[in-house]
């Protein structure tokens, strides 16, 4: 068994969607083993996205991920890390593949409904930055 971050950003949690995106991680046998609801602050979300430093959409970001609630989890499942990767489907969702939860919900490149971790190092920084 391995872990993995998800966060249900603000468009979704605007869209009153989380009870919508949990059930599909569910029924794709992740295992919800921590969750909570927070408010980011710029200082925050930019910590969050440091890697992202000097894109261009870096700014816009950040006004998105602190502009509503967030829902952060901690999942867990064999291959965690790839399978949730699978299962959001690709970054911008006109990218995405049938089925993955950016095809079905996302609005657009930005607002695209869910972050994930993308790799164990990752994952592991991740968790800790919500969760003890
Ligand atoms: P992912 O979330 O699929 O791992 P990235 O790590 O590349 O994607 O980007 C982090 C987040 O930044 C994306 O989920 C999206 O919200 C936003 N983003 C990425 N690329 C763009 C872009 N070209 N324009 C606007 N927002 C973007
Ligand atoms: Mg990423």
């Amino acid at each position: 068994m391995s872990r993995t971050l998800l966060i249900i950003k603000p468009d979704a949690t605007n869209r009153n969607l989380i009870g919508h995106v949990v059930n599909r991680l569910e029924r794709a046998k992740f295992k919800v083993v921590e969750m909570r609801m927070v408010r980011l602050t710029e200082e925050k979300a930019r910590k969050f996205y440091a890697v992202h430093e000097g894109k261009p959409f870096l700014n816009d970001l950040v006004k998105f991920m602190t502009s509503g609630p967030v829902v952060p989890m901690v999942l867990e499942k064999e291959n965690a890390v790839t399978d949730l990767r699978t299962c959001i489907g690709a970054t911008n969702p006109a990218n995405a593949d049938c089925g993955t939860i950016r095809y079905e919900i996302a609005l657009d490149i930005e607002k695209n409904s869910v972050h994930a971790s993308d790799s164990d190092d990752n994952a592991k920084i991740e968790i800790g930055f919500f969760f003890e």
